[in-house]
């Protein structure tokens, strides 16, 4: 067999004294060719070897802390890496002095060109007392590490057979295991990008991910380039460009490219805590000295709690005022509505089925944006990453990593913008466990059934009862998610790094506008669903229309009427005639409501209740506790409304009462815990399951959740009712 020599081009590229000049001797030996770089002053190195049948050219680029246009030197070794493509960039790090070199080396990575890391100065970084996991560096960046000590020649040989590996493997570098951005910048990058496809050439030379960052952090070169290879097709991308600069420096009151410096060291921070296990000496930087306060062993934990405790107390005491002023508000509306839409069908279903529905969940934006804006703050000041570092050991106990904490924590706030949280988990199997477990972060949907039900059973120890229901449902998350992770959605995730950004103070602009961002989803989402699911209720519960029920209501309300009238034209003086009119109030909204409710009994709904209430009798509901869970499918809130609709039928008409109507229609305390755990559990409502479909872009998936949450429902609640019984409780 002919050998077959390969001719390979190898790049030499690394930070000032990182040991560069020494490997390429190490490499070549004297066969080596000294000139200058064409038009600068820069010397160019160039060598050949011959190595186990291959023939490479090494060359010795200019050392560099970065590959920005600042300096000569940069822009040359730069344009060598574009536009001569080698077939492997090798990056000689000095293991000494790991974070610093880091810089270039993610500035490689971005560039998606096949690279290769030599840690030199293993001696140093030793006799520091540094040791750097080799295979975690290469796992975390998808690249291969060769560990060299070059004054002394050690390692030349790996180093030669890596080199070769490397170059013939060479594979297009992986999309994820770079530099991710903020949620903003990586906004402004796709937004740039999307014009550079609609005008680049299909052969557009570079890699369009990093020319679109590199227009966003307004590096001058690559402006001047795309212009000479675009013409005046740049001018769109260029007013996009500018949009998006002044969008993000208005933002964050810096210059994007300020930022992603930052937000790239905040990656390569996120490497070394992962990577170097004696940690370097501690540069006395303002993050550091916070990050030993709030990442601390003992500290760390604490305060996190406090900080989400704070969060919750702020979102739910703070949102109560104006709660109340949006209940007002709704029903003034409805109350004026009335007054001018022609009493009938139409008016009925705009009151009962839109404003109802629609304003119930209205009611929860305060907490909403308190939420977010708390959520905004964490994100924004950099704390929201350190969390995730706090809660990996905690995570680990679900099979999840750190990262997929933020969108857990989210789901008690609302399931639907958590699960779209999950896009900034990688991993795919780390996603889809991420979402399903989601629903049994209790959201604050919720809360006003437990509040109804604990208040009405367990009065004094309703907080108790509340919080026990929270830690039910992250117990269950625990338990589910270990389940899964050994079986469905059983495999190693991939590694990944954690950035830890350095602290800044929030801008309120930036931070109002990220709440406003989510709480437009969560409107959008909640709004148009809400409304169809509002209005389909309404509907059930409302028709058939013309069935004959038990009772004469309208001949007994007009007789009621007569009769009033009679007795007020007989009464003689102001004060009678006040206590009469409202004694017949009261008797004519009992009248009322008792016929509705028999309405609502013989409505499609109440129809659906009585017929699959046996699946529900085990656990202690009777039918009109099942035609309420039926109604919270569409969100869970509904469950207190329909609850109220359908038990005004109890001898007492004032619904405002429904925890003695409750009480008084016989269900215990058991039946009581029963139904908050099932509703903690059982199908999340109709927007988050299109969420999940949407995130999941499955419909397996989407049916395995809807099936396993409320078959798991219906054991829990099975459990503790007929176990509570059993044991005696009641
Ligand atoms: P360059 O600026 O990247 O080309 O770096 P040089 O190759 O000129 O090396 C700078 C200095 O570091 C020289 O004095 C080398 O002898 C020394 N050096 C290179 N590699 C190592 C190493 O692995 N260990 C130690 N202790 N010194 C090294
Ligand atoms: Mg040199």
């Amino acid at each position: 067999m002919a050998k077959k020599t390969e001719q390979f081009t190898i790049a030499l590229a690394g930070n000032p004294n990182s040991g560069k000049t020494t490997t390429f001797n190490n490499l070549t030996g004297t066969r080596q060719k000294v000139g200058n770089w064409p038009g600068v002053t820069v010397e160019k190195k160039l060598g050949h070897i011959s190595h186990k049948g291959h023939d490479l050219t090494v060359v010795d680029l200019p050392g560099t802390y970065s590959l920005t246009a600042f300096s000569i030197e940069e822009i040359v070794a730069r344009n060598f890496v574009l536009n001569e493509k080698p077939d492997l960039v090798v990056d000689v790090i000095d293991a000494s002095n790991l974070e610093r070199s880091l810089y270039l080396a993610t500035q490689l990575r971005e560039l998606d060109i096949p690279v290769l890391f030599v840690l030199n100065m293993m001696d140093v970084a030793a006799a520091r007392g540094h040791t750097v996991d080799i295979k975690k560096l290469s796992e975390l960046l998808d690249v291969p590490v060769v560990t060299t000590v070059g004054n002394k020649n050690q390692g030349t040989g790996d180093l030669l057979d890596a080199i070769i590996d490397a170059a013939k493997n060479r594979k297009a570098a992986p999309v994820h295991r770079r530099v991710k951005y903020s949620r903003d910048i990586e906004d402004a990058v796709a937004r740039v990008r999307e014009k550079l496809n609609a005008s680049a050439p299909g052969d557009f030379p570079y890699n369009r991910r990093w020319t679109s960052i590199k227009l966003v952090e307004g590096d001058s070169e690559v402006v001047k380039t795309v212009e000479k290879l675009l013409g005046e097709k740049a001018k769109l991308l260029f007013e996009e460009v500018q949009k998006q600069r002044k969008h993000i420096s208005g933002l964050f009151d810096d210059e994007p490219e300020i930022l992603m410096t930052e937000q790239r060291y905040g990656f390569i921070a996120g490497i070394m805590r992962e990577v170097v296990k004696s940690a370097p000496q501690a540069r006395a930087d303002m993050s550091r000295s916070i990050d030993l306060v709030l990442t601390n062993r003992y500290l760390g934990f604490p305060l996190f709690l406090f900080f989400i405790w704070a969060m919750f107390q702020l979102t739910f005491t703070l949102g109560a005022y104006p709660m109340e002023w949006i209940e007002a508000g709704v029903e003034l509306l409805s109350e004026a509505l009335v007054a001018i839409l022609p009493a009938g069908l139409f008016a009925d279903m705009i009151v009962n089925g839109v404003i109802a529905g629609v304003g119930a969940v209205i009611v929860f934006l305060p907490n909403i944006l308190i939420l977010f804006f708390c959520i905004a703050i964490f994100e924004d000041t950099g704390y929201m990453a350190r969390a995730a570092f706090l809660m990996d050991k905690v995570m680990h106990l679900m099979g999840l990593h750190g990262k997929s904490f933020i969108p857990l924590l989210m789901g008690f706030g609302c399931n639907v913008p958590a699960i779209m949280a999950t896009r900034t988990l990688e991993n795919e199997r780390d996603r889809i466990l991420t979402i399903l477990i989601n629903p049994l972060m209790s959201c604050s949907a919720r809360l006003p059934v437990y509040i109804l039900l604990a208040g009405t059973f367990f009065a004094a120890r309703a907080g108790t009862v509340i919080f026990g229901i929270y830690v039910l449902g992250i117990v269950l998350a625990v338990l589910l998610g270990r389940l899964f992770r050994s079986t469905i959605l059983r495999g190693e995730s991939a590694p990944f790094v954690m950035e830890l950004p350095p602290y800044r103070l929030p801008m309120l602009k930036s931070l109002f506008l990220h709440m406003w961002d989510r709480a437009k989803m969560f409107l959008k989402k909640m709004g148009g669903i809400i409304l169809v699911g509002s209005i389909v209720i309404w509907f059930l519960s409302s028709f058939p229309q013309n069935v004959t029920l038990s009772f004469d209501y309208e001949a007994a309300a007009q007789e009621l009427a007569l009769q009033h009238e009679a007795v007020i034209a007989a009464a003689d003086d102001e004060g009678k005639i006040t206590a009469l009119a409202e004694e017949y109030e009261l008797e004519m909204a009992r009248l009322m409501h008792q016929q509705e409710a028999e309405a609502r009994e013989r409505s499609y709904l109440g129809r659906m209740g009585k017929t699959i209430a046996p699946v529900f009798e085990p656990l202690g509901f009777d039918w009109r506790g099942t035609v309420a869970i039926l109604s919270g499918f569409v969100a869970k809130e509904v469950v207190v409304s329909t609850l109220a609709v359908l038990h005004s039928s109890d001898d007492d008409p004032d619904s405002a009462n429904l925890s003695e109507a409750l009480l008084r229609s016989g269900m215990t305390p058991l039946a009581g815990l029963a139904m908050m755990a099932f509703v903690l559990l059982y199908v999340p409502c109709l927007a988050t399951v299109a969420m999940v479909r949407q995130e999941t872009r499955s419909w397996q998936w989407t049916g395995f959740m809807v099936v396993y949450s409320t078959v798991l429902a219906w054991i829990v609640a099975f459990v503790i009712f007929q176990g509570g019984r059993a044991m005696g409780l009641g």
